[in-house]
């Protein structure tokens, strides 16, 4: 039934920014190297991802946008241990039911590609042959168009292209071996900007500005003896040079990009009792552990993570922050 589909799928996408989310973490699982992305009026007219990865096959491109299509989960087992970010077959096929999605892709050794529409879960026609170079680039125009409210409420607020710009960046420092654009739909200068490089700093400094990488601080913690079993943690947190009114926190665990609300409010405290004239802080950090451990499914935008072990984890994470500031405050 169209209207159950179309709440449900308003439920994953929930604005712009979630859709430009699941289209990225799509390019990245296909292994690309580059990944473009293009936005009008906020995405709300047009969000376009252009990727070089290794596409998809023309045999999977008719059932590429029914729910529950996945190439990345075969068995319930799997589930235990995702590696890939997308496992749920379910973000291609809500933003059909939302917006218009073509896609135009290549599979390696093709001389050509395909280009195929999409709309409420089915494809449109046939795919039709195309040029192309290399991977895919997704099309979603006219967001929302059948949700007359949530298109409303969007237009008011203008600041999704700046989430969008936000979101790109967080990506942009965590996998410094992709490079990532950002731009508005016909501008000639893009927003984010970052060249693959090995250091992570280096694109720190690209992507947020020397102000912010000059007052960094590494953060590493590890441990593989306790009750939390392999954990590691690598990151930077600012000194208190650093000047800004809000947190910024950037968290990947295993490599996903999520929100952790408890750990952040962890580190906030410590921040402001080891260095109480310093303003809030600027937190990049990358936590890996048994993908057992790590609960991603609690909600289809699969933002906020649960972990095994948390409390532990926090207190590890606060003794290692804490000290570190000392010592830089020294
Ligand atoms: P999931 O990522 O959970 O598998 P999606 O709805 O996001 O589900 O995507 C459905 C499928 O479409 C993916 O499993 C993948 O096979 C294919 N796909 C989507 N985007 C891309 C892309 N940029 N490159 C290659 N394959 C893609
Ligand atoms: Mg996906």
């Amino acid at each position: 039934d169209s209207v159950v589909n179309r709440i449900a799928a308003g439920e994953v996408i929930q604005r712009p920014v979630s859709a430009v989310k699941e289209l990225v973490e799509n390019s990245l699982d296909a292994g690309s190297t580059s990944v473009n992305v293009a936005v009008k009026d906020g995405g709300l007219k047009l969000i376009q991802v252009s990727d070089d990865g290794h596409g998809i096959r023309y045999e999977d491109l008719p059932i590429l946008c029914e729910r529950h299509t996945t190439s990345k989960l075969s068995k319930y087992e799997d589930l235990l241990s995702i590696k890939s970010m997308g496992f749920r077959g379910e973000a291609l096929a809500s933003m059909t039911y939302v917006g218009h999605v073509m896609v135009t892709t290549i599979t390696k050794g093709q001389l050509h590609g395909y280009r195929a529409s999409y709309r409420d879960g089915v494809m449109e026609n046939e795919p039709k042959a195309c040029a192309a170079v290399k991977g895919t680039q997704i099309m979603v125009e006219n967001l929302f168009y059948n949700m007359i409210a949530r298109r409303k409420t969007l237009q008011n607020s203008s600041d999704d292209y700046t989430k969008i710009v936000d979101l790109l960046s967080r990506f942009a420092i965590h996998y410094t071996n992709v490079s990532f654009s950002c731009r508005k739909h016909g501008a000639s200068r893009s927003d984010v900007h970052s060249i693959a490089t090995s250091s992570r700093m280096d694109s720190i400094r690209t992507v947020y500005g020397v102000s912010v990488a000059r007052n960094l601080i590494k953060i590493e913690a590890s441990d593989n003896d306790s009750s939390t079993s392999l954990f590691a943690m690598d990151g930077f947190i600012s000194n208190s040079n650093y000047v800004a009114k809000k947190t910024t926190m950037v968290l990947f665990i295993n490599d996903r990009l999520v929100e952790c609300s408890a750990l952040k409010r962890a580190i906030e405290i410590v921040y402001a009792a080891t260095l109480p004239k310093a303003s809030k802080p600027f937190i990049y950090m990358s936590i890996v552990l048994p993908p057992e451990h790590v609960d991603v499914n609690v909600h289809p935008t699969k933002r906020e993570v649960s972990l095994l072990n948390l409390e532990v984890i926090i207190e590890k994470i606060q003794s290692v922050v804490e000290s570190k500031l000392r010592d830089s405050d020294e």
